[in-house]
């Protein structure tokens, strides 16, 4: 990987390090309390909550003679209160569930999923990037002490193909009297 493009994959890890311990933060904060972030209107809102280790995005868009009833100010705010009652929703696949609200007067959706699964998202790419690191830290020792990148196998005695996986050395390693390879 060009080095323009691995600073942004390290700049995109770290970033999504930061999401990652939010998320757990988050997470275990839910338990503790129900947070709840409401956007919009009396009359058409999006709300956001968190609670017992659950994240739930609601939309609710009132119609008609119940939405006339309703304020269309803009009324966006926190709220903080206890979490919900732990209890079985049928309604629960692993963790998700999403239902549409289609009625003649309310229409709008409501989807709840774990919190730990947007955590291990968020997780992914840091750890790849470790990963990386640690293989790009490794070809470098190996190659510096004459061995296979791939798979270690000493080559000081034979640099055109490793004898034991047949990697082909694409860079001659800097050791003394390597030179005019
Ligand atoms: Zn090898």
């Amino acid at each position: 990987m060009r080095r323009p493009a691995r600073v942004f994959v390290h700049l995109a890890a770290g970033v999504s390090g930061v999401c990652f311990v939010i998320a757990v933060g988050i997470w275990i904060a839910s338990y503790g309390s129900r947070y709840t972030l409401i956007v919009g209107s009396l009359r058409s809102n999006r709300t956001f909550s968190v609670s017992r280790g659950e994240a739930s995005v609601d939309s609710v868009t009132l119609h008609g003679e119940l939405a006339r009833t309703m304020s269309s100010d803009d009324e966006s705010r926190w709220k903080k209160d206890l979490p919900d009652d732990p209890g079985f929703d049928p309604e629960t696949v692993a963790g998700f569930r999403f239902h549409r609200i289609n009625a003649e007067d309310v229409t709008g959706f409501s989807l709840s999923f774990p919190i730990p699964v947007v955590a291990a998202l968020f997780a992914l790419l840091p750890l790849a990037d470790v990963l990386m690191i640690r293989r790009r830290r490794r070809r470098g020792r190996r190659l510096a002490a004459g061995l296979c990148v791939r798979c270690g196998y000493d080559l000081r005695a034979s640099r055109d193909r490793c004898p034991e996986c047949g990697t082909v050395p694409t860079a001659q390693p800097a050791t003394p009297g390597g030179a005019g390879g």
